[in-house]
This record gives structure tokens, sequence and C-alpha cells, in this order.
């Protein structure tokens, strides 16, 4: 058993992964700003779990905060998950994504570094691969950045790699996500946009509740099976499932080890709609519209590194993750901004 700080546990993916964490036995201590979620996620996965955990209200950038933290209890390990993650908005405001992502994980590093915790596992993600030469995509396709926010996840990881190269106490793992969907079974968390949703998964789910009259599918015209994007969505308790193998690799290893977490299966637009229908029974209305400016055709995982050093593999279905992400929309409509505060 571990106690772990987990920075952005209230949201979408920090709350799945503190279930698991939780389910698994492990101490946790959330930092979250909540600047993008809510404190009631926490209260609901400690429900879920049948377990406290603690959660500490602040920012990751707070260096007296942190020097706090790592004074008052001695931590096994740091699960990095705060960030702003908008792609278009970081182009608008690139200087608060430097701040939060980069200027934020140096602060809490040097906390770390501090209190002699040198267990880190990083929340990446498959945009430090851009537009990918090959497919599927392994750790070794050269990264490099193509907005403000995939740039702040390719300096975190240099800084990281620097990190373990100069001191040999580091272990740290980076997990590049693919496309992270759905939600826990119960229904109880999930994925709570602020705003109109970016993202497809949560777009679907928003016309699926009748939030958005239909889906706009960003072209036909890429050169994939039937002309929309192609992605490697997993569900989010498949990647909660991933931070938890990791730690524990982390726990027993050293230096800076990237690793991809997909299901290493390429799925279109139409084909992911089609799903949530079918696994819903909800019909999603679309039309056809330009490409988004930015997009890339493809883009899915080899995830043979994930089996080999982690022991981890997706074992969800899309349809699972449909059924899942529209139980939370469905039972959550206004997300937690509709339970009244207790
Ligand atoms: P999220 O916005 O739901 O969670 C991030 C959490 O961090 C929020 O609770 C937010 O309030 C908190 N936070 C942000 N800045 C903070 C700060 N300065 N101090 C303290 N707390 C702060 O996002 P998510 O989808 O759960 O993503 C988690 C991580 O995974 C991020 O680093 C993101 O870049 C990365 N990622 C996400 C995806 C995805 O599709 N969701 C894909 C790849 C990588
Ligand atoms: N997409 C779409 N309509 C939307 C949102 C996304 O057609 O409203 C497409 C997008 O062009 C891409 C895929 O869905 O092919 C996944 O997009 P998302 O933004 O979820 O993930 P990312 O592109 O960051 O991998």
């Amino acid at each position: 058993m571990a106690r772990l700080l987990v920075t952005g546990g209230a949201g979408y993916i920090g709350s799945h992964t503190a279930v698991a964490l939780l389910e698994a036995g492990h101490e946790v201590v959330s930092l979250d700003n909540y600047s993008n979620s809510s404190p009631r996620a926490l209260e609901r996965v400690s429900r879920i779990a049948g377990r406290p955990l603690t959660a500490v209200e602040g920012d990751v950038r707070d260096a007296a905060l942190l020097k706090r933290l790592f004074a008052q209890q001695p931590f096994d390990g740091v699960i990095h998950f705060a960030a702003l993650k908008a792609v278009g908005e970081s182009v608008s405001k690139p200087l608060a994504y430097y701040d939060n992502n980069v200027a934020g994980t140096l602060a809490l590093l040097q906390a770390m570094q501090s209190a002699a915790v040198t267990c880190f596992v990083f929340s990446s993600s498959a945009t430090v691969y851009g537009a990918p030469d090959e497919l599927p995509i392994t750790e070794q396709a050269p990264i490099r950045s193509t907005n403000p926010y995939g740039a702040t996840k390719v300096m975190v990881e240099q800084m990281l790699r620097d990190l373990a190269a100069a001191d040999a106490a580091w272990s740290v793992v980076s997990l590049r996500y693919f496309n992270p969907i759905g939600a826990h079974p119960s229904g109880e968390i999930g994925e709570d946009p602020n705003d109109i949703p970016n993202n497809l998964f949560p777009f679907i789910c928003q016309v699926a509740a009748g939030r958005r009259e239909r889906l706009a599918v960003f072209g036909n015209d890429w050169p994939t099976a039937d002309g929309t994007g192609v992605r490697d969505y997993l569900h989010v308790a498949d990647l909660a499932a991933g931070h938890l193998r990791a730690f524990d690799f982390a726990r027993r290893r050293r230096g800076f080890t990237p690793v991809n977490l997909g299901t290493g299966r390429g799925v279109s637009v139409l084909q992911l709609v089609h799903a949530f229908e079918a696994a819903t029974g909800r019909s999603i209305p679309f039309s056809i519209v330009e490409r988004r400016p930015g997009d890339i055709a493809a883009c899915w995982a080899d995830p043979s590194a994930a089996a080999r050093l982690l022991g981890w593999r997706a074992e969800r279905s899309i349809e699972q993750a449909c059924a899942d992400g529209w139980r939370w929309q469905s039972r959550n409509p206004d997300g937690y901004r509709g339970e009244a505060a207790t």
C-alpha cells in the first residue's frame, strides 16, 4: 500500500484513477484548484470506492503550499494530471498553458526533489506525435508539437527525461494517452465539460441528451476507410487501471519511460457514432462539415510496450464505453452542477 499525491484528482481522468487507487488499497491525497472540475467529483469517488480520500484545494504552481504538503506527510509517489487541456484555447492563451502545464510541473518537481520523493507518473498525450509518419505509433516515433498545448507536453517530457538522466533516484513514467472516452460504470462520475465540448465523445453524448441538435463531422474526405477521422478510443476505466500499473512499475524501476496507453485499434467518427447508437438506442443526427484546422487523418497506438512493461492491456469495448458514458450523461444531464451542494 502506498500514499499518493494525485494532482487534478477531481478531473475526468484523475477521478477515475482515484477510484482505482482507493480500490487497490492506496491512500490518496488530491490536489486540485477546481478550475475545470468540482469537489463533488471527489465525494462521489469516495462513495464508489467505499473509502475516504483527502481533498486539498490548491494550485500546483503554489510552491509554499506544495512545501507544506510534502512536509506534512511522506508520499510514495505523485500522479500528475493537473493541466489545462483545450487545444483551441491554448492557441489563443498560450501563456496560461505554459504557466499551468510547464511552470506547474516544474514547481511540483522542485517540491518533490526537496522532499526526496522521486516516483512520478505524468499525463502525456498522443498529441506529442503530431501527424504521425507511421501507424501504429510506437514510443520511438519522433515527438513534436503542433499547438501550444502539445508543446507543453513535449516540454514537460523533455524536462522529465533530463531530470531522470541527471539523478538516478528518479523513476518517471510518461503515459501517452490516446483518446479516453466513457465513464465509470456506476454512472456516478464522468466527463463534465464546462463549455461546448471540443472532443467527439462528449459532443455525441450531448446530442443524445438533446442538449445539441446535431453532430458536425469534420470532413469525410480523409484518406481513411469511410473518409472520417480515425482515432484510438479507450475506456477511461482502462486508462485508470493503466496508472495503477504505471505506478507499480515506477516503484520498481528507475529512469524515464514513455508508454502509450491505447487499444491499438483505429475507429472512425462514423463507426463511433454507430457504436453509440447501437449501445444506447439513441439516434445521433449528424452533418458533414469542413475539416477542422490542425486535424490529422488517423492515429492509433502500438500498445505493446504497455503490455510488456506494465502488464496492461485495454480490456473494455467501444460499446461498453458508449453505454457507460451515456449512463453518466443521462443521469447527470448538467454534470456535477446539477447536484445541490452538501
Ligand atoms: P480535466 O480538466 O478533467 O482534469 C484536470 C484537473 O486538473 C481538473 O480537475 C482541474 O481543475 C485541475 N487543474 C488544472 N490546473 C490546475 C492547477 N494549476 N493546479 C491544480 N489543479 C489544476 O482533464 P482530464 O481530461 O482529466 O486530463 C487530465 C490530464 O490528462 C491532463 O494533463 C491532460 O492534458 C491529459 N490528457 C487528457 C486527455 C483527454 O482526452 N482527456 C488526453 C491526453 C492527455
Ligand atoms: N470530431 C468531429 N466532430 C466533433 C469533434 C471531433 O468530427 O465535434 C472528429 C475529429 O475531427 C477527429 C475525431 O472526431 O477526427 C476525434 O476528435 P477529438 O477532438 O475527440 O480528438 P483528437 O482529434 O484530439 O484526437
